[in-house]
């Protein structure tokens, strides 16, 4: 396995919405080698979620793991992700991203959602996850269509850099995406 280079903020890469990834291309030792090495990533840099652009490979893939939540989510690689909301319920929270290194940010993301894709072994899942959980699925579905978290902020009174945050705002630090 291997660490991968994450592409920052300004990469045209992350601005390029992604491919849907072939049926036939799941098995392959090549997707399944990008597979491992993001999740080595993620790892790495002390991510709890990465997608495929932001290591340079413009398709529909993302990994994510929430550990200790109110509401974990397992370590996932997802692919050709499709989320509908459920309810009406919008909450505001800390996010911050890989490739924005220490920015901290409050986001908006519907609290509650349904994730419909396909698993690293070419079977269909479906999950429905609430708080965290369901923020990271958000943020990691945005990067596929070129969003990043800025996009979706409706203020920018809260950005802020990580050791500020960890002085005025919290003592507990936000993982990145
Ligand atoms: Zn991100």
């Amino acid at each position: 396995m291997s660490i991968l280079k994450v592409a920052r903020m300004g990469h045209p890469v992350l601005r390029t919405p992604a491919r849907a990834v072939d049926a036939a291309e799941i098995r392959t030792a090549a997707f399944q080698k990008l597979i491992d090495d993001m999740i080595e990533t993620m790892h790495e840099y002390e991510g709890i979620g990465l997608a495929a652009p932001q290591v340079h490979e413009s398709v529909r893939l993302f990994v994510a793991g929430v550990e200790g939540d109110e509401h974990p989510l397992p370590l996932v690689a997802v692919i050709n992700p499709e989320i509908t909301p459920i309810g009406a319920a919008v909450v505001e929270d800390w996010e911050g991203c890989l490739s924005i290194p220490d920015i901290r940010g409050k986001v908006p993301r519907r609290d509650r959602v349904k994730l419909r894709a396909i698993d690293r072994e070419g079977r269909r899942m479906e999950m429905t996850i609430s708080g965290y959980g369901a923020r990271v699925l958000q943020h990691e579905t945005d990067h596929l269509d070129g969003v990043l978290f800025f996009d979706r902020m409706t203020s920018f009174e809260t950005l802020t850099f990580l050791e500020e945050y960890g002085r005025y705002w919290s003592r507990t630090e936000v993982p990145a995406e």
